[in-house]
């Protein structure tokens, strides 16, 4: 489970670009962060993962408060927009590569590799470069890397935006079984597509951005798919969810 309270961030001198956030996340909960460009969704993300500070707030996770706590400590793994995959390891040493750092056994590490290769469907690719890889593929070595780490957060920063529409069906598809199969993790998912947070979505939690400047980065609206749609609080949530006039 996430918990966050009243989490603000500033960069520098500049007008806050996340404002009084709070949150609550279950655990094996699916939450989509929604929201158009620049509202704060990916700063939000980084700040759960720890890979930035908030400025003022509290960020729990798994009941711990986790904000002097280090990303690798915290029980999160992330899959980012681009894949960042080592071009000079293979499929199975790109997905094994976190574990072998924290340096589990050999063993266990080949087993979990395996696992996930099977679940996404990269067994027979194990010994492959990424660069012999589909986008698509690569997307999916970037989910099984986060897998192998059996975290009890799975953070997505558009997963699916550098792929082509038809798999970005499948992958999405992947992603909602991949959340399934993990029962106690928590699942924060960034987008600014309407449509995917409304199929993906338990929760979904709407910032607000721009013209606003007062209330820039700020949350608009949580609800469930349906709430947003039928019940939208304000002219904002209507027009960014298409709600029916
Ligand atoms: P997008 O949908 O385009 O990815 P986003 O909702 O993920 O947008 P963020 O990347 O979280 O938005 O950025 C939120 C705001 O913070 C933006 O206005 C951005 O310009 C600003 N910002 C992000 N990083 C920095 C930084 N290092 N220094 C100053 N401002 C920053
Ligand atoms: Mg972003």
């Amino acid at each position: 489970a996430i918990t966050l309270k009243g989490v603000t961030k500033a960069y520098g001198e500049h007008a806050p670009v996340l404002r009084g956030i709070d949150l609550d996340i279950a655990e094996n909960e699916f939450c989509v962060f929604l929201g158009p460009s620049g509202c704060g969704k990916s700063t939000l993300l980084r700040i759960i993962a720890g890979l930035e500070d908030a400025t003022s707030g509290e960020v729990h996770i798994g009941g711990q408060l986790v904000n002097a706590v280090p990303p690798s400590k915290r029980g999160v793994a992330m899959v980012f927009q681009s894949y960042a995959l080592f071009p000079h390891m293979t499929v199975e040493q790109n997905m094994g590569f976190g574990l072998k750092l924290a340096r589990l056994p050999l063993v266990e590490i080949e087993q979990r590799v395996k696992k996930a290769a099977k679940i996404l469907q990269l067994d027979t690719l194990l010994h492959r470069k990424p660069s012999a890889l589909s986008g698509g593929q690569r997307q999916r070595v970037a989910i099984g890397r986060a897998m192998v780490r059996e975290p009890g957060v799975f953070l997505f920063d558009e997963p699916l935006s550098n792929l082509d529409a038809m798999l970005r069906g499948q992958t999405r598809v992947e992603i909602a079984r991949l959340h399934r199969q993990f029962a106690q993790a928590s699942t924060v998912y960034v987008t600014h597509d309407q449509i995917e947070a409304m199929t993906l979505g338990d929760k979904i939690v709407l910032l607000r951005s721009g013209a606003d400047a007062e209330r820039h980065g700020s949350i608009a609206q949580i609800g469930t798919p349906l709430d947003l749609y039928h019940r939208p609080n304000s002219r904002f949530v209507a027009e960014f969810i298409g709600s029916p006039k």
